[in-house]
């Protein structure tokens, strides 16, 4: 079967990877988004989103495992999760991993990414079965800022701070986040690359330390997002003295662990170089 480029056209990263693709499996837009289902020999089976890769089969599970685990293994007895996007799942999975989690309520604004998940990613979407979910689909800006739910963990698993995801990164959507966490509630959101977004890390961080007394930057090595060397940011309601997990790892995890946890925080002066170099077009200094 003869292959073909499918090339990324990303509009929030300077450059655009492309994948040699066996076949399309699906192509749908809902009123939101475009999305796509391609197959390859390496990544296996890739989710995208107007063009822009979400997930591969290969790798997902290293965003997937870092975006929940560590804001989770840093309470101590976690009830009641939120995650915002995350349509595909992944992120879901990982939550439900933690036996004390008694209710995970997904809020993703495109039905559409969930049913694609449902149909091409069963192994990743295998958390909408569990009683313990709820779903809807709706904004998340406006969810959080109408549910009178109480969360341990707030997650943010967005697209890109493009289009519908615009009103995930606000400074009002920031303080709505922390008055619906419990008093040592945890949130953490993917910030994009390090590489290519310090501009953007650093106005979310901004935002965040105006309404969460501690803040953090962790990252993870992806292999199919752009700038590959990932952020998350995590913010906590109660002062913490450090971001070391406070129990040890739920089971089954492929990435995670202890170790992986404390090593994942990015250093002071990783963060000043990447300041430093910028996110806009690369002037060499005098
Ligand atoms: N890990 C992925 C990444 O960084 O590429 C994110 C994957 S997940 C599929 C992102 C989800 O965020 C999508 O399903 C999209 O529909 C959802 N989303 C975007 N804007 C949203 C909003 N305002 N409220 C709720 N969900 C949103």
């Amino acid at each position: 079967m003869p292959k073909f480029w499918f090339a990324e056209s990303d509009p929030f990263a300077p450059i655009n990877y492309r994948y040699k693709v066996n076949k399309r499996l699906f192509s749908k837009k809902s009123p939101y988004q475009h999305v796509k289902v391609f197959e390859h020999d390496f990544f296996g089976r890739i989710l995208t989103i107007d063009d822009v890769v979400q997930l591969t089969e290969r790798d997902e599970f290293f965003y997937h495992e870092m975006l929940a685990h560590v804001p989770l293994h840093m309470h101590p007895a976690p009830k009641k999760a939120l995650i915002i996007g995350g349509g595909d799942g992944g992120t879901l999975r990982e939550v439900l991993r933690h036996p004390t989690i008694e209710k995970a309520v997904l809020i993703d604004i495109d039905a559409l990414v969930i049913e694609t998940s449902k149909r091409f990613f069963p192994q990743v979407a295998v958390g909408f079965k569990s009683p313990k979910a709820t779903v809807l689909n709706m904004d998340g800006a406006k969810y959080m800022r109408e549910t009178s739910e109480r969360f341990d963990v707030v997650l943010i698993d967005s697209t890109d701070p493009v289009g519908p995801a615009k009103t995930l990164s606000t400074q009002d959507f920031f303080k709505t986040a922390a008055s619906i966490l419990t008093p040592n509630g945890l949130f953490a959101m993917q910030t994009e690359s390090l590489h290519y977004h310090m501009a953007f890390i650093n106005q979310v961080q901004a935002y965040l330390g105006k309404v969460f007394p501690s803040l953090g930057l962790y990252a993870a090595p992806l292999a199919t997002y752009a700038g590959n060397y990932w952020s998350f940011s995590i913010a906590s309601k109660a002062k913490v003295k450090s971001w070391n997990p406070v129990r040890s790892s739920v089971p089954k995890t492929r990435i995670y662990c202890e170790e992986v946890h404390r090593n994942a925080f990015v250093p002071q002066k990783v963060r000043d170089c990447f300041t430093d170099i910028g996110s806009g077009p690369y002037r060499r200094k005098p």
